[in-house]
């Protein structure tokens, strides 16, 4: 049976309605149409490869598995001609004519079930092969199947509910599509703008794409080729490539999995930090591929926030039977992939800082900020994270530092609290007032100096069922030590402190002696439980209300100290010239938190008793 006269055929209804869509709706990436009908050529290329392992007859044998792509700016033309299957007559009108596949099927589904028709809907579904009808006036389908005894055909149809198919000679084997293209898209006829889109979305494609006789895609898929077979330059190609990076990788995870998901992933974090140097927040930058096509470059769920500096690329192969790529806009599947790679990510650091601790430490200066918002805000990672922070500590020497974990074996007794201390610098904790109690007592005190610590101990609350505490919280209790010798009596301090209480008045909330200090006179805690001396300071800088509110502190003395016990002989003998040194020393435990707002009242007074020396 020949047809050497076209035939017409309406498009089934849905068809029809789909392509209503794609041609009426005002579409902003209309060149998604490139990266359906290459992944369509790809795919009958594929099938084709299949075909050659069962069938020895097969039509056109010698040709390239390869995708040739050809634009003409004269005649507003761009040409995408595969090797591969081909169609046969039967083939065009159940496989363009009807709505038997997946893509397509699937977007019509959603939006019977509600969705808008916008354009990030059509960019997800992809509507396969009819997204070509976005910016064609006219589209031909010339095919030759690689069945033998079939003639060639071409099908053409300008998507408004019809389409014809005449038998045509000359077909070499699988599809050249020919697209006509609608004035206003004559751009898509130009070689450089169809290359960019290929290299944006085609570029892991594993057949040959050639644009005008020039091969674009070079770089392989290297996510799914197994680690042990790639090298090390590869991977730093491929991540320049994929990132558009010049530095190299510090770290890379390459990793596949098949349940609960098949994925494959090839994760990179880069050299350096460049919110930390300034520039803009980053955004997510893992790329989501489904069979080495791209279907996402910035994908927002795919991993959590404070994994925005991770580059790479998902790809999930093996999605269950019913998903498809273009229904990626899947929630639910999103976010298991989201947990699937978290979790292996933090595994992945966690033998990192196990096996290569000096890399981890580098790594950690450079990224450890992510770590720190993640500890603060992702409650399902956090104890994952926590485990993963590092600190400074009374501890350890400058410049090193210990892990709560390595805190809490170094624990002993039954103490339940891991303390803290916030400040700029370790010679400023050191010479604060805080630190000596806990010294004195053998405990271990982690020094904290990033603005954000005191907001991340606080949302992190607990790590191994340890309580994060603040040592200089005036809650914390601290275990009796033996009385040194010479100290004021109970007594004595007793009216010490009443009388201090007195002098002060507005200026403390309580006053009282102090188990804590030893080489200091004086301590301020703060009085107000929600706001910590640092987190005052933080609001003065940032100008919050708060900041201004009066400060009131509870005044903590040491009675074994000098000055103390000159206080309370002269508080009687000379009431003025204690009251001067009982607010200069105020002042002083003010000055250690940090929490002077004006030093003028404070050097005249210091004036004052500069003269009486
Ligand atoms: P999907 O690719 O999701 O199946 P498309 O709308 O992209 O949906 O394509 C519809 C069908 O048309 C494909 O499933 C395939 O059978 C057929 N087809 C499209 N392009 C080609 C091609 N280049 N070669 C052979 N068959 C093709
Ligand atoms: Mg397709």
């Amino acid at each position: 049976m020949s047809n050497t006269t076209p035939q017409k055929f309406e498009f089934q209804a849905e068809i029809s309605q789909l392509l209503d869509i794609v041609t009426h709706s005002l579409y902003t990436e209309k060149e998604i149409f490139v990266r359906e009908l290459v992944s369509n050529a790809s795919d009958a290329l594929e099938k084709l490869r299949h075909t050659q392992l069962t069938e020895k007859e097969i039509f056109d044998d010698k040709l390239d598995l390869e995708i040739n792509v050809t634009t003409d700016d004269k005649a507003k033309t761009i040409t995408i001609q595969d090797f591969g299957i081909g169609l046969t007559r039967a083939e065009l009108v159940e496989n363009l004519g009807t709505i038997a596949h997946s893509g397509s099927k699937q977007f019509l589904k959603a939006l019977g079930e509600g969705a808008a028709t916008n354009a990030n809907l059509i960019g997800q579904f992809g509507v396969g092969f009819y997204s070509a009808f976005m910016v064609a006036k006219k589209v031909r389908v010339y095919s030759h199947s690689w069945r033998s005894g079939e003639p060639g055909h071409v099908w053409e149809s300008d998507g408004s509910g019809s389409y014809t198919i005449e038998e045509s000679d000359g077909q070499r084997r699988g599809a050249k599509i020919v697209i006509e293209l609608k004035d206003d898209c004559a751009d898509f006829a130009q070689d450089s703008e169809i290359k960019e889109i290929l290299e944006r979305y085609s570029a892991f494609v594993s057949f040959p794409i050639n644009l005008n006789g020039k091969r674009v895609n070079t770089v392989q898929a290297l996510w799914l080729r197994n680690k042990n077979e790639v090298k090390d330059e590869e991977y730093t190609e491929f991540y320049k490539f994929q990132a558009h990076a010049y530095d190299e990788p510090r770290l890379r995870l390459h990793f596949s999995a098949d349940a609960p998901l098949s994925i494959n992933a090839l994760l990179f974090v880069p050299k350096e930090n460049t919110e930390k140097l300034g520039f803009s927040r980053l955004e997510p930058a893992v790329s989501l591929y489904c069979r080495k096509v791209m279907i996402d470059a910035k994908p927002k769920d795919l991993l959590p926030e404070w994994l925005r500096f991770l580059k790479g690329v998902v790809d999930s192969e093996d999605l269950p039977l019913n998903i498809s790529r273009e229904t990626m806009q899947d929630k639910a599947l999103v976010a298991r992939l989201n947990s699937v790679i978290t979790k292996r990510f933090l595994k992945f650091l966690d033998e990192e800082a196990k096996n290569r601790p000096e890399g981890y430490e580098e790594f950690y200066k450079e990224f450890g900020i992510f770590l720190k918002e993640g500890a603060a805000m992702d409650f399902a990672h956090k104890e994952a994270l926590t485990k993963l922070l590092r600190f400074e500590s009374s501890l350890t020497e400058k410049g090193k530092t210990t892990s709560l974990a390595d805190y809490v074996s170094r624990m002993t007794g039954d103490a339940k609290e891991i303390y803290y201390l916030v400040g700029p610098n370790r010679a400023a904790i050191e010479s604060g007032p805080y630190l000596e109690a806990f010294k004195a007592r053998n405990l271990e005190v982690l020094f904290c100096y990033e603005a954000v610590d005191e907001y991340v101990m606080n949302n992190a609350r607990e790590f191994d069922g340890k309580k994060l505490t603040a040592a200089d919280h005036a809650d914390v209790k601290l275990s009796d030590l033996p009385k040194p010798e010479g100290a004021l009596s109970d007594d004595d301090v007793k009216t010490l402190t009443k009388w201090l209480k007195e002098t002060l008045d507005a200026r403390v909330a309580e006053v009282k002696s102090s188990d804590r200090l030893v080489d200091s006179p004086v301590l301020a805690l703060n009085a107000d439980k929600f706001m910590s001396p640092h987190m005052r300071r933080m609001m003065k800088a940032m100008n919050k209300d708060g900041a201004e509110t009066p400060l009131r502190v509870n005044l903590e003395i040491n009675p074994r100290h000098a000055v103390i016990k000159r206080l309370f002989e002269t508080h009687t003998a000379n009431p003025d010239r204690a009251k001067l040194v009982a607010e200069q020393l105020l002042d002083n435990a003010l000055i250690s938190a940090g929490l002077l707002d004006d030093a003028s009242a404070m050097v005249a007074r210091l004036n004052k008793i500069l003269e009486t020396v």
